[in-house]
């Protein structure tokens, strides 16, 4: 998994955070979850796994020990102080440097939340303790869970997620499968692709056996976007997303990585570039704006708005509740 990733793109450091808080973060344009408040209920860097590619840095604390981290109803004043400050929110998110589900308050606060906001919950988990029915029984009143699978195999396992050595691969599947079974909101994966690892043949075969099993609504593939944990980790390309995606034609698959070079969009056109650019720039526009005026596919546009993002050109803003690109 995880963190959550916002728009820019999806990933938040502590950084970003409003340093009037320590758990709660944003709101962030997310391109997964709309505009997202983020609540992060561990310890920087408390998760189950230790991800070469983790965006956050190594893991400092290796657990799998379900805690009370904090008093649960001060992240819960915490969070619920946020609320009235912000006029519309598509998701209150687990999520941030570590393993959400960890936090053994989760269900209570998840409860809690429920009872003081109207605004969907989504879980960011990196799904390995889903095994236990406790865990699934927390979860059960979110709208919506994104759990991370990465590989099916057990060596692939160990040397990209490198887990707590009470973890077994098998048992993460069943529950999986499990939540599947249990949670009758919807459920949609996350699968990082790290290049020369996970992407081989065998692997992907693996990986496209274990998700038939856990059935999730959308297997959205990612890959690195920002400097890893770990050097020497490489990001995919888009096209070998996009041949994965061929490849499980008969999966729900959507690729969420962002697009940093114009080389990896199929028929790039400069004048619908300069003409995105030029249209952003008279006014602020949501994407759906920019489908209606252009006629375009919002996955095309996207990678547009990636470039030109990542070249400073444009940038996501939230304005009166809606995601606007405007110029910098
Ligand atoms: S180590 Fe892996 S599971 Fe844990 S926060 Fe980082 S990316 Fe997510």
């Amino acid at each position: 998994m995880l963190q959550i990733r916002p728009y820019i793109w999806e990933t938040m450091t502590t950084n970003d955070r409003n340093l009037k808080n320590r758990h709660v973060f944003g709101p962030v344009p997310s391109r997964r979850l709309g505009i997202s408040l983020g609540i992060d209920v561990v310890p920087f860097k408390t998760c189950s796994l230790n991800c070469l590619y983790c965006e956050c840095g190594p893991t400092n604390h290796l657990s799998i020990e379900r805690r009370s981290f904090f008093p649960r109803q001060k992240l819960l004043d915490e969070l619920s102080s946020q609320l009235p400050e912000i006029p519309h929110l598509d998701y209150i998110t687990f999520s941030g440097s570590g393993e959400p589900t960890l936090n053994a308050d989760i269900g209570w606060l998840i409860t809690q939340i429920k009872k003081i906001s109207p605004v969907p919950i989504a879980v960011l988990t990196n799904g390995t303790l889903l095994f236990q029915g406790e865990v699934r029984l927390d979860l059960r009143q979110a709208d919506v869970i994104l759990p991370s699978l990465d590989a099916a195999s057990p060596n692939a396992f160990a040397r990209i997620n490198q887990p707590h050595p009470g973890l077994q691969l098998g048992r993460i599947i069943d529950g999986l499968m499990a939540l599947r079974h249990d949670f009758p909101g919807p459920i949609w994966l996350e699968v990082f692709i790290v290049k020369g690892s996970n992407d081989r043949e065998k692997e992907l075969s693996a990986l496209h056996a274990a998700i038939q099993r856990i059935k999730p609504d959308k297997v959205q593939l990612n890959t690195l976007d920002r400097p890893p944990a770990y050097a020497g980790i490489q990001s995919a390309d888009f096209s070998d997303l996009e041949k994965i995606r061929a490849l499980w034609s008969d999966l729900p698959v959507e690729i969420i990585k962002r697009t940093g070079r114009r080389e990896e969009i199929l028929e790039f056109s400069r004048n619908l570039e300069n003409s995105l650019l030029n249209t952003v720039r008279r006014r602020p526009l949501t994407l759906a704006d920019l489908v209606a005026l252009t006629g375009k596919d919002e996955n095309e546009l996207r990678q547009y708005l990636d470039v030109l993002e990542k070249e400073k050109k444009i940038k996501p803003q939230i304005i009166d509740g809606n995601i606007f690109f405007t110029c910098n």
